[in-house]
């Protein structure tokens, strides 16, 4: 059985009240962990408030050893933490691996080796008269204390993984993960406090939707990933505060596999991508337009793919492949997407219900004579559910897949790669992979996030560490007359110069 300490770094006696922990795939309670309190909340954060300049004067290099024996801890107990993944999530043991382990190894490792290049100081060439010749450039300080609120579907990637750089550039941080999965968060103190992370510097505020909102309310900046309802109250929160906010929402990302594409690997990652962590990816494949001449192929060969996924509760490597469904209510939405659909005229070509417990499991399902006026096409499902939709061509396709409130991801297939990255640049989405789906995430030089509801900023690459600081940009000015020609007393002559030589500067020339 997976083991953690359930009392979250920096609080003593946690509160009265205590949230259980199930597992999903079996039902069984786990644990208890302390809901907290909005005072509590505060108390964590004026911890962080403390600890962070210490954290922060170890400069670059001295953050990099930590993170180096970090991403070690990982890999050496790398089983262990898989067991605490699955245990609170129900999902298999490839799901945590792939998607949760080898991210945050990876992740430790590039914070740890580009932060300092991408929060150098960087020099600025003046185009202005009036700064030519001095010092003018740009440096990035960190904020002071990050707050980081994560969702439940992965409580090591998605909570913990947007700590590494807020703590990179140099913040404490103060987590708060979903209330449904809160021990990856709290095996990861141990893992910093081994690591020799300085007290405080990152906490976990386990408790309801209550204590992420509390925490809103003191950090410097708020990491938010979830669902866009919440986002929206989060975002309207943190404008009490003028407290800057990254957003990273639902999404209903779209596959468009056009009439040249190599069926077979379309079908295998339509097949995968749809399933893999039970559906509950914000970049999973949601929906399927596929071109009328390769319809029944890609259909038949992604029905019988997904007919032959065991399901179950994960016993180790290669056991099962689709997990269980992590939170209660989501449950709910994955029937009711189904059971609109079928109302509406769609067919489910295999699964289509919830399975016999013990534990939560949905059944695989693939839906097909589905079209946007029901909800599995338009709102984000979250499980594992496969809704394609037959298309005439490709301009059809792109108009459906843009007919989205969301904005997330999408992918394209075809063998052609030059039209398939023309039809790419028209998908109104943050990222759109070409015969490829989903691993553009692993990339951590590449800017990931959403368009339209699917969230504000990016996380990775350059901005994803910048946004964790403050930019400030300094003027040194060496030698200098004692009286600048623009300053106090005006002089017609001097107002004079200064017009010619605007004219001089701006006005020469035909511009025809
Ligand atoms: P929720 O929005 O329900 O919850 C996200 C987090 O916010 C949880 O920790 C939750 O706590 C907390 N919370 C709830 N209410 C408030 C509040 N008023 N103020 C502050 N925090 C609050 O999302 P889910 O956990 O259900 O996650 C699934 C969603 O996340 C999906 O929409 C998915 O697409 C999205 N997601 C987006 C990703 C992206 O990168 N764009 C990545 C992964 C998921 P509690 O759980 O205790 O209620």
């Amino acid at each position: 059985m997976a083991t953690v300490e359930q009392t979250p770094a920096g609080t003593e006696n946690g509160a009265a009240e205590g949230i259980p922990v199930e597992n999903p795939a079996t039902g069984e309670i786990i644990t208890t962990v302390p809901d907290l309190s909005a005072g509590e909340v505060s108390d964590l954060i004026a911890k962080a408030r403390a600890a962070q300049p210490e954290w922060e004067a170890l400069g670059f290099d001295g953050r990099a050893k930590v993170f180096m024996r970090a991403q070690k801890w990982v890999m050496d107990n790398a089983d262990r933490i898989i067991d605490v993944i699955v245990s609170e999530t129900g999902k298999t043991h490839e799901d945590a691996q792939l998607a949760e382990i080898s991210y945050a190894a990876g992740a430790f490792g590039f914070w740890a080796k580009n932060a300092p290049e991408f929060l150098a100081d960087e020099r600025i060439r003046p185009s202005s008269l009036f700064v030519k010749g001095k010092k003018l450039l740009t440096r990035y300080r960190p904020l002071g204390v990050v707050g980081v609120i994560g969702p439940w579907n992965f409580p090591l990637t998605n909570s913990f993984g947007d700590c590494i750089p807020a703590l990179a550039a140099g913040n404490a941080v103060v987590l708060k993960p979903s209330e449904v999965t809160p021990l990856t968060s709290l095996l990861m103190a141990e893992m910093l406090r081994e690591c020799g992370l300085p007290e405080h510097v990152y906490q976990v505020a386990t408790g309801r939707g209550e204590t992420g909102a509390a925490l809103v309310d003191e950090v410097d900046f708020v990491m938010f990933t979830g669902s866009t309802e919440t986002g929206k109250k989060v975002l309207a929160r943190a404008a009490q505060t003028l407290t800057p906010v990254g957003l990273e929402l639902g999404g209903k990302d779209p596959m468009i596999v056009l009439a040249d594409a190599d069926v077979e690997r379309a079908a295998n990652a339509a097949a995968f991508y749809s399933m893999n962590n039970g559906g509950q990816v914000c970049i999973s494949v949601e929906r399927v337009y596929v071109e009328e001449p390769i319809y029944d192929e890609f259909v038949s060969k992604v029905t019988d793919k997904v007919k032959g996924l065991r399901q179950g509760p994960s016993t180790g490597p290669g056991s099962v492949e689709v997990g269980a469904v992590i939170f209660p209510p989501q449950a709910d939405i994955v029937d009711a997407h189904v059971k609109d659909a079928v109302a509406k005229g769609a067919k489910v070509l295999t699964g289509g219900k919830l399975a016999e417990g013990p534990g939560r499991f949905y059944e695989p399902t693939v839906l097909v004579d589905v079209d946007h006026d029901m909800d599995c096409m338009t709102q984000e499902t979250f499980g594992p559910t496969l809704p394609i939709m037959k298309v005439r061509d490709a301009e059809e396709a792109l108009r459906l897949a843009n007919d989205s409130d969301y904005g997330l991801q999408a992918s394209v297939w075809t063998k052609n790669a030059d039209r398939g990255e023309a039809l790419a640049r028209r998908v109104e989405a943050g990222a759109v992979c070409v015969n490829d789906a989903q691993i553009n995430y692993t990339a951590l030089e590449a800017p990931m996030g959403g368009w339209k509801s699917s969230g504000l900023g990016t996380r990775h690459g350059v901005g994803g560490i910048r946004k964790y600081c403050a930019q400030q940009t300094l003027l040194v000015t060496k030698l200098a007359p004692k009286r600048d020609l623009h300053m106090f007393p005006y002089k017609a002559r001097n107002t004079r110069m200064l017009g010619r030589l605007l004219k001089l500067l701006y006005g020469r020339g035909k511009r025809d």
